[in-house]
């Protein structure tokens, strides 16, 4: 039998709502499994148990009055510590913000707290979402929740490693180049990353606007369906935000995958990919192929320039977002104050890690003028040409899959001697950034105890399709 911690968000909202549970008594839950977890993982930098203890009973006190319960009434939620929550401290894992708490919640926060769900706290995460691991932390790594050596992926991982051991029941990350889909295929949990203008990004700490949207971390693709229902749509406050009619996603739940077409994109199943992760990965698309759905293997010759040309841009706006933390705008100010130049640096220097430095550096020198033209300009156009080849693509497919991460969870500290190979772990996962399309991690089985992801990737607001593939392949691992 389940424990309540372990149950699914839609089973929460149903015990809840017909009586059967108590919201208090469930929170209370969570918060014990955390106290008996978290000391191993290290997926929560900060637990706001008080006020989620207030909400649970305020739940309970609706239900007993048989007033309107919202569509994620009491489900517990972990919330990425980027993306801000009035009054609960919200740091980015980094020395710079950590004494930041602020005073408005993002939109997300608003629209979840607007439907009852409950946040127990913030998560674990590279230092301004810059990694694959979640190492870069100021607070030191998140634990695969698989394997106590190994990482739990990045940079979501606190959100990815709290909803695989049951200590939250689902989770909000943020995904510029797969943060959300790296760390749920290294736990073994669903992550999708939206279409980009789907989902507000208000309140959500900046580091590569035109790649990065807040995404749903949850066990099952019931969930997903519901949690994107709630955060999903237009937003004023965000000038990115599209204006698009809100689909119910929970209607491609079931729906059957008769003659879909996939395409499998030959680049993202390159050298170096773990021959345990191809077997599994091409064992998922079999099963769907006896689902009715069929599979060609293409190729998108662009792909080759996607890694690059990702990481130029990343780091190009991740070196201007990160400009207003001197210590006197925004964050960490270093005690000692000489003149204006010496103190920026001196604030700079000792507010941010190294792998954020690298990155303010590299973008910087790419955005310089004499440089502009020959890197930034140039990774702009190599990403249209990508825009270009996946549009192709699909006139012809429904959707298209690959692994999600090349290689399975790898050990902790093995890839922090050198930079290129973190980045070259993101190889599948930063397409679906640079054109804004959905994309999605789900299970589909593991090598030695290590979890492995297939990723599915649509057209732009085809999120659909990707949660009614995903639900049928779920559904046959399960069997
Ligand atoms: N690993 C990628 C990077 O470091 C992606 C990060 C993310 O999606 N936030 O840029």
């Amino acid at each position: 039998m389940k424990k309540i911690f372990e149950y699914s968000a839609f089973q929460i909202v149903e015990k809840i709502r017909n009586g059967e549970l108590s919201s208090l008594e469930y929170i209370n839950a969570l918060f014990d499994r955390i106290k008996e977890v978290d000391s191993k993982i290290h997926a929560y930098l900060t637990v706001a148990k008080d006020m989620a203890l207030d909400e649970a009973k305020e739940i309970d006190e609706k239900a007993n009055k048989g007033e309107h319960l919202g569509s994620l009434c009491g489900v517990g939620m972990a919330i990425k510590d980027n993306i801000c929550t009035e009054s609960i401290r919200t740091t980015c894992s980094s020395k710079s913000l950590s004494n930041f708490t602020p005073s408005y919640d993002a939109t997300v926060i608003e629209r979840i707290r607007k439907e009852d769900a409950i946040i127990l706290g913030k998560t674990n995460m590279d230092e301004f979402a810059m990694g694959s691991s979640t190492e870069y932390s100021f607070f030191g790594p998140t634990i695969n929740p698989y394997n106590d050596e190994r990482v739990a992926g990045g940079s979501s991982g606190g959100s990815a490693a709290a909803v695989a051991i049951s200590e939250a029941t689902a989770s909000l990350g943020s995904d510029t180049g797969g943060s959300v889909r790296c760390p749920a295929s290294f736990c073994g949990v669903i992550g999708l990353k939206p279409t980009y203008g789907l989902v507000s990004r208000y309140g959500l700490i900046a580091y590569a606007n035109s790649l990065e949207q807040i995404s749903p971390i949850v066990k099952d693709v019931r969930d997903l369906a519901i949690l994107l229902n709630c955060i999903a749509g237009h937003d004023e406050r965000d000038s990115t935000s599209l204006k698009v009619v809100k689909d119910d996603y929970t209607r491609f739940i079931g729906n059957d995958i008769k003659g879909l077409k996939i395409g499998v994109p030959k680049e993202l199943f390159g050298h170096g990919t773990n021959k345990h992760v191809l077997k599994r990965v091409w064992d998922a698309i079999h099963v769907l192929e006896d689902l009715g759905a069929s599979y060609t293997e293409i190729s998108l010759d662009s792909l080759e320039y996607a890694l690059a040309s990702y990481y130029i841009i990343a780091n190009s706006e991740a070196s201007s977002n990160l400009a207003r933390y001197d210590g006197l705008r925004y964050g960490f100010r270093s005690d000692e104050v000489n003149d204006w130049s010496d103190t920026f640096s001196k604030n700079r220097r000792e507010g941010f890690g190294q792998e954020v430095k690298r990155r303010i550096i590299l973008g910087t020198f790419a955005l310089s003028a004499g440089y502009y033209n020959k890197y930034y300009l140039k990774a702009q156009k190599v990403r249209t040409l990508i825009k270009k080849d996946f549009d192709k693509a699909f006139k012809k497919f429904d959707i298209l899959a690959s692994p999600t991460m090349p290689i399975l969870p790898f050990k902790l500290g093995e890839k922090l001697k050198n930079p290129l190979e973190m980045y070259m772990c993101d190889l599948d996962t930063v397409p679906a950034n640079l054109i804004g399309a959905p994309a999605i991690s789900v299970p589909c089985g593991s090598y030695d105890g290590l979890p492995i992801g297939i990723q599915f990737i649509a057209q732009p607001f085809k999120e659909g399709s990707l949660i009614q593939v995903s639900y049928k392949l779920e559904e046959s691992l399960q069997d």
